[in-house]
């Protein structure tokens, strides 16, 4: 039998005025698999990651998760069912504590009332201090967020997602402004929120990365589908090549 797609794009478009940013792309992720996108800047792998989110309206095309479609879904329901994203760049809230920032993810997987949830909710305040250990962040969880490195503050942007307890996570480049160190590190917590059963789909330019995690790539240029497929055929294609060289 074929292996199950847990989402589903078909045609994906999303127009800015004259610009295509997303142009009809469309491809599966499997339940349970690591799937990995890059390309040039200004590609639309962003973009790409917003409008199945829900950050904004794709001009058309379909997204279907777990067999519904979830294009016309608001970023609250898109979460509730279980999809949850970080962003390129480390967004925590720097005023807040490592748990408070952990609380705020949990919250928004609880589906209650926020009062309920960030205050007296302990189910929410469990699921966030299990997050936080998950990522190494357990003893720190009284410790404001503002003053961590970026190593950390990337930890806790993931433990933040995870307590929402997604059944997909979708990351925009993490591995970007980390040493070789904190690669390594990165790469095995990947593999161990694999290993717990979340789908991974991650948007990355540090190719060590994407080789060694994903089961299979899209590459894409100016807004379309360049290749996708499995992760070393794909990037040794004389295509992805020239268009990795012409944009470096
Ligand atoms: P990078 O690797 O630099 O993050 P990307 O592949 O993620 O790039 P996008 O950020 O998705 O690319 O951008 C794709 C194109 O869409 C770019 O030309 C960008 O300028 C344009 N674009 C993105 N968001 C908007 C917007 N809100 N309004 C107008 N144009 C936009």
């Amino acid at each position: 039998t074929a292996p199950e797609a847990q989402l589903e794009v078909r045609g994906a478009t999303k127009r800015y005025g004259g610009l295509t940013a997303v142009d009809s792309v469309s491809f599966d992720v499997r339940r349970g698999e690591i799937f990995g996108i890059a390309g040039p800047n200004g590609a639309g792998k962003t973009t790409l990651f917003d409008l199945i989110t829900g950050m904004v309206r794709a001009t058309s095309g379909e997204v279907l998760f777990e067999g519904s479609p979830i294009q016309r879904s608001s970023i609250h329901e898109i979460c509730h069912l279980g999809i949850t994203r970080t962003f390129q760049k480390p967004s925590v809230f720097d005023s807040e504590t490592v748990m408070g920032n952990a609380v705020v993810g949990a919250h928004f997987g609880s589906g209650k009332p926020w009062w309920r949830s960030l205050t007296r909710d302990p189910e929410v305040w469990d699921r966030a201090g299990a997050a936080l250990e998950f990522v190494g962040l357990g003893d720190r969880a009284a410790e404001v967020s503002g003053p961590l490195p970026v190593y950390d503050k990337k930890r806790l942007m993931i433990a933040s997602a995870l307590a929402s307890s997604p059944s997909m996570l979708f990351l925009d480049e993490p591995f970007g402004g980390l040493t070789d160190d904190e690669i390594d590190a990165l790469l095995q917590l990947l593999e161990r929120i694999n290993d717990a059963g979340i789908t991974i789909v991650l948007i990355e330019h540090v190719m060590r990365a994407l080789m060694a995690l994903a089961d299979r790539v899209l590459i894409m240029d100016q807004g379309r589908t360049l290749r996708q497929g499995e992760p070393r055929e794909v990037m040794s294609d004389p295509e992805v090549v020239r268009v990795y060289l012409g944009s470096s």
